[in-house]
């Protein structure tokens, strides 16, 4: 059965992370499409999400004026496989801080039960990229790409540990939800988008 996966084109790394998924698509054979999607109606419609990174205040506070906000939860709550990077990480967890400015009253989902950190690498101009692995999920080594990245100060017991750098969390996973500190769409390795993919595929059909 084919499946459909939307990139949340609210805000944000949109187009690469549409490029990484169709080539994931293409790469595992599998009979799916990847669409950007905004609007409550399209995400209902969906079978698997990436939330991109960008501006998690911006995402969250559009999202909750659109009407989205609500229908992501339930669906990801319902099961929907979903992957959230940088910013998208941000808008899974229970709690956001920032570095700087401390506690941000920001519209989140809380779907999974993480403290964040934002911005928690430095700002813009401390952006960096690292080797990083993945172990759990076969992915050995992974180029990672850090711009104002959060990290996840704590998680709650039913969160795993998906990677760390310098002792800071910045890969984790609960189920199909996985959260991502760095940019997988920025590199020319698919093999994290492949394996959202196949998560999507496996619990579609
Ligand atoms: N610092 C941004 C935020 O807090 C996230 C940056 C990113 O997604 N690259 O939303």
């Amino acid at each position: 059965m084919s499946f459909t996966l939307g990139i949340l084109s609210i805000q944000g790394d949109v187009a690469e992370n549409l490029i990484s998924t169709k080539a994931a698509i293409s790469e595992l054979g599998f009979d799916g499409k990847v669409i950007d999607v905004k609007t409550p109606d399209e995400i209902s419609q969906l079978d698997g999400l990436i939330i991109p990174g960008g501006e998690s205040t911006t995402i969250g506070e559009l999202s909750l004026v659109n009407g989205s906000l609500k229908v992501l939860k339930e669906k990801i709550d319902n099961g929907m496989p979903v992957l959230g990077i940088c910013a998208g990480m941000i808008m899974l967890a229970k709690t956001a801080n920032d570095k700087v400015v401390g506690k941000t009253d920001q519209p989140l989902l809380d779907i999974l039960d993480i403290k964040l950190e934002r911005n928690s690498f430095g700002r813009q101009r401390q952006s960096f990229e690292t080797d990083i692995s993945l172990d759990s999920i076969n992915i050995p080594k992974f180029n990672g790409v850090f711009i104002r990245a959060p990290s996840v100060s704590d998680v709650g017991s039913d969160v795993e540990v998906l990677s760390k750098f310098n002792g800071k969390i910045v890969a984790v996973k609960k189920g199909n939800v996985i959260g991502t500190s760095f940019h997988p769409e920025l590199t020319e390795d698919i093999s994290l988008h492949k394996y959202f993919v196949n998560l999507v595929n496996s619990f579609k059909n």
